[in-house]
Order: structure tokens, then sequence, then C-alpha cells
């Protein structure tokens, strides 16, 4: 099976990993601080490493101080993490509907969520492609909440300019083996307040505190640390991490490759009747993680099991968030984000990674026509 996407490993890679394994530190050593600052370069801020993405959101929100009483505002285009931590932490997420052409979080209507009580609103760089931060920012400065960006889907892209882990107060990556950029599992977090930083960080290592300033008893001996507040272990160890710097020396000839297969995409698919092709806001430069197509006239399903019975791992991205069962147990209802519930009803992410042949993408086309000319 073709898959949807897929991690893209070279001898450089495997070569950076055995390195760190035959070192001093297999986790919490060089390989950690060398990664983070690779991220920060890349990110234009500061980022602490964590375990995953899903940590990355939990440590995200948890530096925003998302507890019980607080409410979330977030889109429901995503993968559950981006709401499901929030839920962990005790906070009550709301669903703001999205933009029917990007999917991403739509402002206007996260406008009409905010309140008093507005602790943090997450947008998802739906695809790699940059929601509309400046917009956004307006909405958090409003009732003074934290603006999050979910970048799983994002590193290296752009937006007016700027890169991701500029646009909002924190950003979060993931880097799973389908996403832009991997080191196995494994994610971050990128602030540039450094109080929010350092929030991350010391969540991201059970809460603990060793900084000799901090400490309430700074002269109990040199073996001292303290917990100030609860956290996780959270930790990347350097083996991944060494992994990740291999990679991120080549984001950006990934970057690159996947524009030139979303080009290619858009230009083989552009005569081919009941599809919708992705669209890019012209003030962005996304590092594509997904190829996200609209199969019209309700053929959704059936392309979809014809593509895959052809052997091309085609994928859905996503079911709106809250119709996990777990949010219908919480008494959230379909039909609250009609745009992103119809949105759902038609996406099809097409095979797009980094080693992808043209002779495959080829065949994806070819396949995708032959389903729609019937
Ligand atoms: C992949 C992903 C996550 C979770 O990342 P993991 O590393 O799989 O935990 C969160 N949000 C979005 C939008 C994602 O695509």
């Amino acid at each position: 099976m073709l898959p949807y996407g897929r991690q893209s490993i070279t001898d450089a890679d495997v070569e950076a990993v055995v390195e760190a394994l035959r070192s001093d530190w297999l986790t919490t050593g060089p390989r950690v601080t060398r990664f983070e600052a690779d991220l920060a370069a890349v990110a234009g801020a500061p980022c602490v490493a964590v375990s995953n993405g899903t940590a990355a959101l939990h440590t995200a929100y948890a530096a925003a101080g998302v507890g019980p009483g607080d409410e979330v505002v977030t889109t429901p285009m995503t993968f559950v993490s981006t709401a499901s931590t929030a839920v962990m932490l005790g906070a009550r997420v709301r669903f703001a509907d999205v933009e029917s052409d990007t999917a991403n979080l739509d402002p206007a209507a996260a406008a009409d969520l905010v309140g008093p009580r507005t602790r943090a609103v997450t947008a998802v760089d739906y695809a790699g492609h940059p929601a509309e931060y400046d917009d956004l920012r307006k909405v958090t400065d409003s009732v003074g909440a934290t603006l999050i960006a979910d970048a799983a889907h994002a590193i290296g892209s752009t937006y007016r300019g700027r890169p991701v882990g500029t646009l909002a107060d924190l950003t979060t990556f993931s880097f799973f083996p389908t996403k832009n950029l991997t080191t196995a599992e494994g994610g971050a977090v990128a602030a540039a307040d450094p109080e929010l930083l350092g929030r991350a960080a010391r969540f991201r290592s059970l809460g603990m505190v060793r900084d000799r300033d901090s400490l309430r008893e700074p002269d109990e001996g040199g073996w001292h640390q303290e917990v100030h507040e609860f956290g996780l272990n959270y930790r990347l160890p350097d083996l991944l991490c060494a992994l990740g710097s291999a990679q991120l020396a080549r984001l950006d000839h990934f970057k690159a490759r996947r524009a030139a297969l979303v080009e290619r995409y858009n230009e083989l698919l552009a005569d081919v009747p009941g599809l919708r092709l992705p669209v890019r806001r012209d003030w962005v430069e996304p590092t594509r993680h997904l190829y996200p197509v609209r199969i019209l006239a309700g053929r959704r399903r059936e392309v979809y099991g014809r593509m895959r019975a052809a052997g091309i791992g085609v994928q859905v991205n996503y079911i709106p968030a809250y119709w996990h069962p777990a949010f219908a147990d919480l008494g959230y209802r379909r039909g609250m984000c009609p745009v992103a519930e119809a949105f759902y009803a038609e996406q099809l992410s097409l095979p797009l990674f980094v080693d992808l042949s043209e002779s495959d993408q080829d065949r994806v086309v070819a396949t995708l026509r032959g389903i729609l000319g019937d």
C-alpha cells in the first residue's frame, strides 16, 4: 500500500542516532540542547523539546495556566489532542467553525465565542497552511487570552514573511513520522516569552525547580530541587533529538520537495471533474504536510474505498473533534460547526511525502481520474 505520509531517513540520520547511542548521554544531554537551538533557529523563538505533539499541547496549556473554570476556543478540524489536552486540565472547550477553503479556525467564529472565561484560543495550521494569526491576535487581545498555535503540520511555514513559531504566544510541534519532520515520537513548544517558556520547561520535567534564586529552601544542600507545581515526565531523549537535528538540516529540502509535489498535483488534477483542490493564500508559504482534496457529489466514501482497494493509502483528516464519543458524552452535539462538518464529509488526503516518486504520484492521479470519470 502506498502510504499517505511517511518519513524520509538518510544514512546521516542513522549515523547521528548511532553516535548518540554510543555517547555518555541517552537522555537530557547535549543533543537535547542542540536540537532545541536548531529548532529555535527555524521557529524564530526559543523551544523546549517534549515527547510528542500531544505532550506539547498539554504542556502549552499548562504553561498558559489553563485550568478548571477556564474556556479554550479551538477548531474542530484537527486531531483530537488539540482539544482533549485542554479538557484533561479541567477546561471547557468551545469549538468555533472553520473557513470553508483553508479549513483553518475562522477568526470571526472564534470572536463570537470568546469572553471573560477564555484562557486560550488555539488555531491549527491545517495541512501546513498557517491560520489567520493577525486576525486571531485581535480576538485574543480583546479578552486578554493566550494565543496558541498547534503547528503539528506546519514547521517551516511562514505567514506574511514571519515563521510559524513567532505568530502565537505558544506554538506546538509534532515530529511523528508522517509529519514534515520526524524524531519517531517527539514534539516541541516554542515561546518568545521567557516566563511562558520556563513554565513549559518545568512542566516537561515534573515541575522540578533547580535554579537557586527560585528555591524556597536555597540552603538545603547541593542536591536539593523542589516541585512547586506538579508536572509530568515529557522529556525527549538525546537519541531522538540527534535524529531531530539531522532531519532539521534537510527541512528546506523537505519544504521544497513537498511544494513541488503539491504544484504537480495541482497541475495534473486541474481538469478532473468532481474534485476541489486545496487553496493557498498569497501571504502564506506553507511546508505542506497534507494534500487535502474535496470529493464532491457525495462520493468521498466510494473514492476512499476504491483508492485503498487500488493500493493507494488515502486518509481522511479529520472527523470533527467533537464527534469523538468522549466529547459526545460531555454533551457536544453534531451540527455545531456546519462548515467543518461539510468539509469533513468531502475531505480526502492524497499521498504526500518527501520520497514520493513522480511515477507513484502519476498512479495516484490516474486512479483518481479513473474513479471520478466513471
Ligand atoms: C499529529 C498531531 C497532533 C499530535 O501529535 P502526536 O505527536 O501524534 O502526539 C496534534 N495536533 C495535530 C493537528 C496533529 O496533526
